[in-house]
């Protein structure tokens, strides 16, 4: 079985905006950035300028641990677009500081992919940007 890979450059990228700049610069910098809000206590994702949760806008940046386990995940054989390579392995991941992001799986087989599994995050760039995938968290 093989074993998952990142993406190769030529994929379509993620265009940083102003409000979600904080978090690919800590990518780049090999950080997991979320953002906590100062009203409620909550984790937010995806970057906001107000509390998705209680509308502060109080929101500060955090470093993540970069660890959570799977909560969600399912398997592309046939992308939408030519530029991916499948089979890969979508993932909605909770990271232990409570929120969630969407993301891919590598360093694992598509056997390997279920709810629950601990993952870690893995930065790899694909051409001119860094993505946060992530892989089994074996420690
Ligand atoms: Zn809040």
């Amino acid at each position: 079985m093989t074993v998952l890979e990142p993406q190769r450059p030529g994929i379509p990228l993620p265009q940083p905006t102003p409000v979600s700049r904080p978090f690919w610069d800590g990518c780049a910098a090999g950080e997991l950035r979320y953002q906590r809000c100062g009203g409620c206590g909550r984790a937010v994702f995806d970057p906001a300028w107000d509390c998705r949760h209680c509308g502060s806008g109080a929101l500060e940046w955090q470093v993540s641990g970069g660890r959570g386990e799977v909560y969600s995940h399912t398997v592309v054989w046939r992308p939408q677009a030519p530029e991916f390579s499948a089979p890969y392995a979508v993932v909605i991941v909770t990271f232990d500081e409570g929120f969630q992001l969407l993301t891919n799986l590598v360093g694992a087989t598509v056997d390997d992919v279920r709810v629950g599994l601990r993952v870690r995050t893995a930065f790899h760039d694909v051409g001119g940007i860094t993505l946060p995938y992530v892989e089994p968290d074996g420690s």
